[in-house]
């Protein structure tokens, strides 16, 4: 039989595995348990929604052989198995190579954080064999297929004998060697305790022949060995235990088990909810977004079980797209198990219960925030932006759940607060939430607009993603405060009286100034808020300057401009330059209007139109 070649991606990523000198090889038998268990619950499922298939409850479970001599260990279970085309497409190739990141992670020498931070599934097998084989009856079908393997030079697909519906994954576990101990995956005891360590929840029998010893009938002294079938996981599901049975090591191992992350989750919900709809639920919020999750590619969703059947991998209607971050398992008596992903949108229930989970991750949120302030930060981190984005995508109808959760960078105490702890000490007659937007902190601080606010004892908020604005915009007040941008027109301080004379003095040339820019500025004017810089750009509508920047730079973009005022500081002595320019010299006047225009784009970060112009001018200038 001719050997068919793994797809590159694949290939390479079997040679990582094989070399791996990835520590925690025992991972393995959690992954094959794992969609041991997968295969099962879609079979379950099938039996209970189809009513001619026949299979009893004691029919589903797992059970682990060893072969010492020959060196096998062997996974069976009694799932829904897999076709010959089944075993091609899942097999032969990565599901998840979808994924860019994924993709260049392969590409790394050291494939180190591929296992860890990936996970590798059924290829974990050849971290500790030699040779993997597949034999699977798929449901439904006469025939048996063998999928064969030794490594990354391809794969050979066979028929093969296999009387019962299932899978038998059989590896041939290498040779010890002086550093490595592999002889562990063939001893009973050590497989006895890494099934109870990391999948003593997997609902389904895991079945394992045991060598014991008891006394001899014939004579107690002496003692005989026999062998005997135990089930050695607690098949309890975690969510029907007690919390206060449970460790956070019980949580944490759930949670590895249902691949829902490979990092240590920041956190961990319980839930037994009784009422209207009872359900239960254990929900994970990770520390670290899963390497898709700001792509298109990502899933949201629970695991959603009706009476401990599964129902749907990925019940998406149970969250809500800014907490889709949020991991786990909900199940529910008051399901019904025939309810087709269509009607679950609609139901009732399952509105109750996706409320309910909503309002609880926002308390965890929440709690976190106040008792474990640096905890929280890391999150927001993550996570931060897609709060943010739920803020703007729902045309603020989600001001309310999280408002609270939202963190920004404030110029007084240099690091992330809260719009709370902002307003608890605004000064005493201040009107808005002060903000400042740019691509980063340190180019924000610089900015004249806010050197200006700050002298005068105001807190800044400042906001360094795309999505800020537009999501304090959709808010518009918080604690009945307006947001305030320091480039609006009006800032809401109180007027100086001698810069409104001084800008009846100037307007004359004002005026003249707008006439030259008057497809850029809507406006110029004495700025009341410069201090050490000659000019700046202030916004005179909605549409913010940094707003426009982010527009400009999205596909099919409409050229949305935000309206513009160019502020003057008559204090600098380049305004007095100007002044005499106006006064004697008209080409003069153009040059240092033009200069000075051009200098408040770049401040603001915004392209000037001819950048060679400008330093030609600058030159001429300087000569
Ligand atoms: P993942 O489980 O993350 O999708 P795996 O490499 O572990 O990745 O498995 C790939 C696919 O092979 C699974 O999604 C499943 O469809 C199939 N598969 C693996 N093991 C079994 C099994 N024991 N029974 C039936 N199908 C299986």
């Amino acid at each position: 039989m001719a050997k068919k070649g793994f797809q590159a991606e694949t290939k390479r990523l079997l040679e990582i595995v094989i070399n791996s000198i990835y520590s925690n090889k025992e991972i393995f038998l959690r992954e094959l348990i794992s969609n041991a268990s997968d295969a099962i619950d879609k079979m379950y499922y099938k039996s209970l929604t189809d009513d001619s298939v026949s299979f009893n409850k004691d029919d589903y479970f797992i059970k682990i052989t060893v072969d010492k001599e020959s060196r096998l260990l062997k996974i069976s279970d009694t799932g829904i198995g897999m076709t010959k085309e089944e075993l091609e497409t899942n097999i032969g190739t990565i599901a998840r190579s979808g994924s860019l990141d994924f993709k260049q992670a392969i590409e790394i020498e050291d494939g180190y954080d591929i296992i860890g931070q990936f996970g590798i599934g059924l290829y974990s097998a050849f971290m500790v064999a030699d040779k993997l084989t597949i034999i699977s009856k798929a449901f439904g079908s006469d025939e048996a297929y063998k999928w064969e393997s030794t490594g990354a030079d391809g794969y050979t697909i066979t028929p093969a004998e296999k009387d019962t519906v299932g899978t038998d994954v059989i590896l041939t576990i290498r040779e010890s060697m002086e550093d490595e101990d592999y002889d562990q995956y063939l001893d009973e005891h050590r497989l006895k305790w890494l099934v109870k360590n990391y999948s003593d929840f997997i609902r389904y029998p895991i079945k394992m022949d045991l060598l014991k010893s008891k006394p001899k009938e014939e004579n107690e002294e002496e003692l005989e060995e026999y062998v005997e079938e135990e089930i050695v996981n607690s098949m309890v599901p975690i969510w029907e235990r007690n919390k206060n049975e449970l460790t956070e090591e019980d949580y944490l191992n759930f949670y590895r088990e249902r691949r829902y992350g490979f990092d240590d989750p920041l956190s961990y919900m319980h839930i037994k909810a009784e009422g209207t709809v009872s359900f239960k639920a254990v929900l994970f919020i990770p520390e670290k977004p899963p390497f898709d999750f700001y792509t298109k590619d990502f899933e949201k969703g629970l695991e959603l079980y009706s009476n401990g059947v599964l129902i749907m991998k990925k019940c998406a209607d149970l969250l809500p797209d800014y907490f889709s971050f949020v991991k786990g398992v909900v199940d529910s008596e008051d399901l019904s198990l025939n309810i087709s992903r269509e009607m679950l949108q609609h139901d009732r229930q399952l509105n109750v219960i996706a409320k309910n989970i909503k309002n609880r991750v926002k308390k965890e949120l929440q709690e976190i925030m106040k008792d474990q302030r640096e905890k929280y930060e890391e999150f927001f981190q993550s996570f931060g932006r897609q709060l943010k984005f739920g803020i703007y995508s729902d045309f603020g109808q989600n001001k309310e759940t999280l408002q609270d959760l939202l963190l920004f960078y404030s110029s007084k105490e240099e690091k992330m607060v809260s719009l709370d702890e902002y307003c608890s000490r605004m000064l005493e007659k201040q009107e808005y939430i002060y903000y400042a937007t740019g691509d980063s902190v340190s180019r924000i601080d610089k900015l004249p607009q806010v050197e200006f606010m700050k002298d005068k004892g105001y807190e800044i908020l400042y906001l360094t993603e795309d999505v800020d604005e537009f999501a304090i915009k959709m808010m518009g007040t918080y604690q009945d405060k307006e947001f305030k941008s320091v480039s609006s027109k009006d800032l809401g301080l109180e007027k100086d009286e001698s810069s409104q004379e001084d800008l009846q003095e100037n307007a004359e040339m004002f005026r003249k100034m707008q006439e030259l820019l008057s497809d850029k500025v809507q406006t110029v004017r004495a700025s009341e808020r410069l201090k050490d810089h000659p000019v700046c750009l202030v916004n005179e509508g909605e549409i913010s300057i940094e707003m426009e920047k982010i527009l400009s730079s999205m596909p099919n973009n409409q050229n949305i401009e935000a309206e513009k005022a160019l502020e003057i500081n008559i204090n600098h002595n380049v305004f007095q330059s100007l002044k005499d320019a106006y006064q004697q010299d008209e080409d003069k006047f153009k040059l240092y209007t033009d200069l000075l225009y051009n200098q408040a784009c770049l401040i603001e970060g915004l392209p000037i139109d001819d950048p060679v112009e400008y330093t030609n001018k600058i030159c001429k200038i300087m000569k």
